[in-house]
């Protein structure tokens, strides 16, 4: 569904991406792990453009994004593209970041009714099934502020499902959650796993990462110092970098 060859970002003076590879077939989950700072959220943002880059190849379904210029004059050439791809590529944030003046329904169904411009009854049908599915079907009118984190996140999720995209991007959606909530929202991520999705997944959480993940990237300071299935790479890291990773984060 994504792939990326040799993508390099910079802000200004500061390269955050030195040259990566990422690849996520059909039906996988691919994890991205590695120290704050290391890359892993601007690596997302880049993958549904909505971080530019300066040089390296990024495919959707096999079309490869139109470029025009070079380097830090380099954009997207094809704004339909880039529209097509943003809502192929559902993302779901640390911060939920639901529109508080809105129901949780409302929430979710505010997009594919206004950007996909779908008929609103049938997504309000889809909309009650994806929060059924994520265990929050009788909060439909509820608002917001009245749920609780966990509740949050998983409405976020149903919101990003309500669009049917191609693909499911994860930039660290428990962090934000206290230990209890944190585990609604991983069963959530599990099930979504299990029923073949296709993911993208920043998480601090190994365990999360080593029981969803297809394949798993390291990265350390923009550039993949080790990847591999998840077996390997938790049960036999290869690198001291990551072995020193995974030490102080267990
Ligand atoms: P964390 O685990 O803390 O979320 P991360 O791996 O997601 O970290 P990024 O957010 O991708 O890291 O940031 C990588 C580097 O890019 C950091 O040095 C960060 O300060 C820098 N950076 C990120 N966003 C911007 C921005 N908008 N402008 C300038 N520098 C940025
Ligand atoms: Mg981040």
């Amino acid at each position: 569904v994504i792939e990326i060859r040799d993508l390099h970002k910079s802000y200004g003076q500061l390269e955050v991406l030195k040259g990566v590879d990422l690849v996520a077939e059909k039906g996988h989950v691919v994890s991205l792990i590695g120290s704050s700072g290391s890359g892993k959220s601007t690596l997302l943002r880049c993958c549904n453009l909505l971080e530019e880059s300066q040089q390296g190849e990024i495919k959707f379904e096999g079309e490869a994004v139109r470029w025009r210029g070079e380097g830090h004059n380099r954009h997207p050439a094809d704004r339909a593209q880039v529209t097509r791809m943003r809502t192929n590529l559902s993302m779901v944030f640390q911060q939920f970041n639901l529109w508080a003046h809105m129901t949780i329904l409302q929430n979710v169904m505010e997009a594919p009714v206004t950007v996909l411009k779908r008929d609103p009854k049938e997504v309000e049908e889809k909309a009650r099934h994806y929060l059924a599915k994520v265990g929050i079907a009788d909060k439909a009118d509820a608002w917001p502020a009245m749920l609780s984190g966990g509740q949050q996140q998983r409405a976020a999720i149903a919101r990003a499902l309500c669009m049917e995209p191609r693909a499911l991007l994860f930039d660290e959606p428990t962090s934000a959650l206290d230990p209890e909530l944190e585990q609604e929202v991983v069963k959530v991520i599990k099930a979504l796993a299990d029923e073949g999705r296709t993911m993208i997944l920043v998480t601090h959480d190994m365990k999360l990462a080593a029981d969803v993940s297809d394949h798993v990237i390291f990265l350390h300071k923009g550039k993949i110092e080790e990847e591999g299935p998840p077996a390997r790479l938790f049960g036999n890291p290869q690198t001291d970098r990551l072995r020193g990773f995974l030490s102080a984060t267990a």
